[in-house]
């Protein structure tokens, strides 16, 4: 039988992934603990790992594992800045899950739109207090407003279609942009500039680390609302409060933070948070903050829990061929050049 050592176990994974573990024959080990240099002997034994965005899958971490006799190492996210694919090519097959909802995201990037320019965190506050003033919950129109999408893939169309149903007017900032469709480009100057809402989705590399930084933020339109659904090193975290506090920034609409990983997912509400930036951010009135969630959908987490042990099984049933598996032969990761039905190495 196949044994994953799961990496950061929530009860919410457990509840999804156990159906299919039996469904397929394969044996979890779940964990609490993030995986990092300390917990990486936790894998012995195991023929795969199963780990999320905050587990740190560093050069030493893959090596140790490699040593451990470990052969893949299985993401349960899209996303995958968290692993040093170079170290892992030729020792440790990569997987991800390149789309298990879309639409999860691109819901909850809208309804964090909505409650920041409707103010409806607020309004919940206030009416539970049995206050029903009106003052200072004044929204505005999405209606006719330009909103700006950097990043087209499968998010952000469907961000995009949700937003012309507002009736807003789209335009987008792609470093690979979409052939043939019906989206209206712009440079990522362009769309800085002309946007009233901008919306993040596209992936963290050293390409996008801090693209939304002060000069970026300098040239915005002075109230433009800033949507971060997918990762938080994207955006400047300090140029961003500096923005708020400087009233350029009208709302922040947070869901991934730049040091979110010893915060994020836990429950910390019986500690001193120890972020000075993150806690400024929340308690500014235009700022909300949801903890990584946007993923958070019964349809999501039993895809991700499906294509999680299918991609596994694929590598030790199929003669380590996975459709799904990052390969950094290329250096093009995703849109790998190599015929699918070949090994990566
Ligand atoms: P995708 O691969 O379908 O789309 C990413 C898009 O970004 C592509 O069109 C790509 O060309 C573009 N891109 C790449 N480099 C760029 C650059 N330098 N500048 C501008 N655009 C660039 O990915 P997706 O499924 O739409 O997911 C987008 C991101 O959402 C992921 O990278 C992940 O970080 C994040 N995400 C967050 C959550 C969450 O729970 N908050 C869940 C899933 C995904």
């Amino acid at each position: 039988m196949i044994k994953i050592a799961f990496y950061d176990t929530k009860p919410y994974d457990k509840t999804s992934f156990e159906p299919y573990a039996e469904r397929y024959g394969v044996h979890f080990r779940f964990l609490e603990t993030k995986l990092n240099e300390d917990t990486t002997e936790l894998a012995k034994g195991c023929d795969a790992v199963c780990v999320f965005v905050n587990d740190d899958v560093n050069k030493t971490v893959i090596e140790r594992l490699y040593e451990l006799g470990v052969k893949v190492i299985a993401l349960r996210s899209a996303g995958y800045n968290n692993v040093d694919l170079a170290a892992a090519y030729g020792k440790i097959h990569v997987m991800h899950v390149p789309a298990y909802s879309p639409y999860a995201v691109a819901e909850h990037a809208s309804a964090l739109l909505l409650t920041s320019v409707r103010r409806i965190h607020k309004a919940y506050n206030r009416t539970r207090d049995f206050n029903f003033s009106l003052n200072g919950l004044m929204g505005f129109d999405l209606h006719g407003k330009t909103v700006g999408i950097i990043g087209t893939g499968k998010i952000g169309r469907i961000f995009i279609d949700i937003c012309k149903g507002f009736g807003m007017k789209v335009i987008a900032y792609d470093a690979y942009p979409a052939a043939n469709s019906d989206i209206e480009y712009v440079s990522l100057d362009t769309l800085v500039e002309t946007s009233d809402i901008i919306s993040l989705h596209c992936p963290l590399t050293e390409q996008t680390r801090h693209m939304i930084n002060a000069d970026s933020i300098e040239k915005m339109k002075k109230g433009v609302v800033i949507i971060n659904t997918s990762r938080g090193g994207l955006i400047d975290a300090e140029a961003l409060l500096n923005g708020i506090r400087s009233r350029k920034v009208g709302a922040a609409c947070l869901d991934v933070y730049e040091e979110e990983a010893d915060v994020f997912f836990e429950d910390r509400s019986g500690h001193i948070l120890n972020d000075e930036v993150l806690s400024r951010l929340i308690s500014m009135p235009n700022v909300i903050v949801t903890s990584h969630q946007a993923f958070l959908t019964q349809e999501a987490l039993a895809n991700i829990a499906e294509t999680t042990v299918k991609n596994v099984l694929s590598f030790f049933e199929n003669d380590g061929v996975c459709d799904n598996e990052l390969c950094y032969r290329c250096g093009n990761v995703e849109h790998c050049k190599k015929e699918r039905k070949q090994r990566c190495f």
